[in-house]
């Protein structure tokens, strides 16, 4: 079990696109075992290997509520095959943004397709949380934050509170 440090706005490393996974080797799944350790420690319900510092299209998520009723997913390579029209609001947070929460409109239902761990092509159609979950994740591969999707004045504001706070903890 290995905790992995969180990366932290404004570090600029969450902007960079991340690269597809090339094969399902031990280094991934290590990585996709590691991720996961991570989010259920912050607590967090998804991650980004950005996140933890990993240039790759790899995520994980658990939206399941029950502590002992584990269900972790692993998506390699996700791509979008369809969103719906109808929209969604949740107040959503970032392990890389903590302790700060906004409301985010996103697409109700969305189609994915993804590598899994075993090796193999999957397809997903999720709705509810997880379907906002998998948006925020996937931004994050694309160097997206949640905080692009807010006022400009909101993201602003949570940004100059971030860089100060990183500036502090240098000096
Ligand atoms: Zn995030």
């Amino acid at each position: 079990m290995t905790i992995k440090p969180l990366i932290i706005l404004p570090d600029p490393i969450l902007r960079q696109t991340s690269k597809p996974v090339e094969t399902v080797d031990e280094r991934v799944k290590r990585l996709a075992d590691d991720m996961l350790d991570t989010m259920y420690d912050a607590p967090g319900i998804g991650l980004a290997a950005i996140q933890v510092g990993e240039p790759l299209r790899l995520l994980v998520i658990d939206v399941s509520k029950e502590e002992d009723d584990k269900a972790p997913q692993v998506f390699l390579n996700p791509e979008i095959l369809a969103e719906s029209d109808d929209r969604n609001v949740y107040e959503e947070g970032c392990l890389s943004i903590p302790d700060y929460y906004a409301e985010v409109e996103r697409s109700a239902e969305v189609t994915v397709r993804y590598l899994g761990l075993d090796g193999k092509m999957h397809e997903e159609t999720a709705d509810g949380i997880l379907a906002t979950c998998l948006l925020h994740e996937i931004d994050h591969l694309n160097g997206v934050l949640f905080i692009d999707h807010i006022s400009k004045l909101k993201r602003d504001m949570v940004v100059k509170k971030f860089t100060k706070a990183a500036r502090k903890a240098i000096a």
